[in-house]
């Protein structure tokens, strides 16, 4: 479904060079490659390939939240003024109505489709749903890596990033059939491997992931989170901890975190997590924000509650990033996509630019992505994103099926990546309370 809005001509001229070039890609538009052929084809010379036009921008790092055009040439971001003509473009999608705001970034999902059990395709969950870069967190580890490089990685239109489980078989072993998971077995955790692994796939692999949950790591957390920790140390990378049911208590766990590490699963409910009996904000919580870890949502099937996020919202505890956990046992509720994730953080109150900048500017300010994702600045990758904030009445679940009725719910209409245009894959079920 393309979305963009064109002379009727040029469009069936492109569908045509498109239908012709990439077969049934989920590409909405023209190739870099065909640049110079569709430059032939073009009546005359514009100014910009694209212009997304008549949105309201909201691109937290460079704190606008205004009426924008955004001219792109080349997939890049080339202008971004109050008003481009019409004229001045090959090609006009209409953002009249919609918040428009940077690709967004998701630092935890699940994509490795088809050897995690838990992972689900990455475009119609991804780029179709208004998130143009992911970082897969840890479904592969050194000995599944190549796999997820070659098959996944190199092959699908969301920019996929990963955090390599320091477990050799990543998350392959676990499944709601097969409740055993990938640190049961300490010997799987190898930091000469995964060190060797992330210097081989550097442009790739932006940090380590390792889950201690019982199931998961059993008694061996605390020594998986060291092996884990001396990979991460070792290259210089951000360490990502899934923290929740652990057999070691969080603030031991947090006491071997540094600066720039990120604690995921961070307003889940239950024990293990962030809170105290009585509701508080445990002290070595804070200790450790102060320290310069970072607090991420993680959505996912079993790791947030309202209850929690209203009370450390409350204790001035916001989350560094919202990300989803989307996979494949969420992926039909509670979580469905990001967007959903964000529009519940509308609801505990956060601000529309609060949250964008949650799964943008912060989202690229936690890992050494390449430069110029999660902004509009010109200069910028031409990853853009538009939504609809539709008003009414929306019941959201949280991980533990307890419900919060919203009020606004941005709904994902089309994405823009490098300058090609993608639309929803899927409007996302709406339900009324
Ligand atoms: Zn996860």
């Amino acid at each position: 479904m393309c979305m963009g809005k064109t002379t009727p001509h040029v469009h069936s001229r492109r569908s045509f060079l498109r239908r012709t070039a990439v077969g049934s890609s989920l590409v909405c538009t023209f190739g870099h490659g065909w640049q110079s052929l569709l430059g032939m084809a073009r009546p005359q010379q514009t100014d910009f390939d694209l212009v997304v036009k008549g949105g309201k921008v909201v691109d937290p790092a460079q704190r606008l939240s205004a009426a924008r055009d955004i001219g792109i040439r080349n997939g890049r971001v080339a202008a971004i003024e109050e008003s481009i003509a019409e004229a001045r473009a090959a090609q006009v999608l209409d953002a009249r109505g919609k918040v428009v705001t940077p690709g967004l970034i998701d630092v935890h999902v699940h994509v490795y489709d088809g050897v995690a059990p838990l992972g689900i395709p990455a475009d119609p969950n991804c780029i179709a749903k208004g998130v143009t870069t992911v970082v897969d967190a840890g479904s592969a580890g050194a000995h599944t890596f190549p796999g997820f490089r070659r098959n996944v990685i190199s092959v699908v239109d969301t920019r996929v990033f990963a955090l390599l489980n320091i477990s050799v078989i990543g998350q392959s072993t676990y499944s709601q059939d097969n409740p055993y998971g990938e640190l049961l077995n300490l010997e799987y955790a190898n930091p000469k491997l995964a060190i060797r692994t992330i210097e081989q796939n550097r442009d790739v692999i932006l940090g380590v992931k390792v889950r201690l949950s019982r199931p998961i790591a059993g008694q061996n957390d605390l020594q998986a989170l060291k092996l884990a920790k001396e990979a991460a140390s070792a290259v210089r990378l951000p360490l990502m901890v899934h923290i929740g049911d652990t057999h070691t208590p969080l603030p031991v766990i947090l006491a071997e975190l540094t600066q720039g590490d990120v604690v995921t699963h961070s307003f889940r409910g239950g024990n293990g997590g962030i809170l105290d009996d009585r509701g508080n904000v445990l002290k070595e919580v804070r200790t450790a924000i102060a320290g310069g870890v970072h607090l991420d949502v993680g959505h996912g099937a079993g790791s947030f509650s309202f209850d929690t996020a209203e009370k450390a919202l409350k204790q001035d505890v916001v989350p560094g990033t919202i990300s989803s956990d989307v996979h494949q046992f969420n992926v039909n509720g509670p979580v469905f996509d990001l967007a959903t994730t964000l529009s519940k953080f509308l609801h505990l109150g956060l601000t529309l630019d609060d949250v964008i900048q949650r799964a943008s500017t912060n989202a690229a300010n936690l890992f050494g992505f390449p430069r110029g994702l999660g902004t509009l600045k010109v200069g910028a990758e031409a990853d853009v994103a538009l939504f609809s904030l539709v008003e009414g009445d929306f019941q959201f679940e949280d991980a533990l099926k307890q419900t919060r009725l919203g009020h606004r719910k941005l709904v994902p209409v089309a994405t823009v990546k490098a300058g090609r245009i993608y639309g929803s894959a899927a409007i996302p079920v709406v339900r009324t309370g």
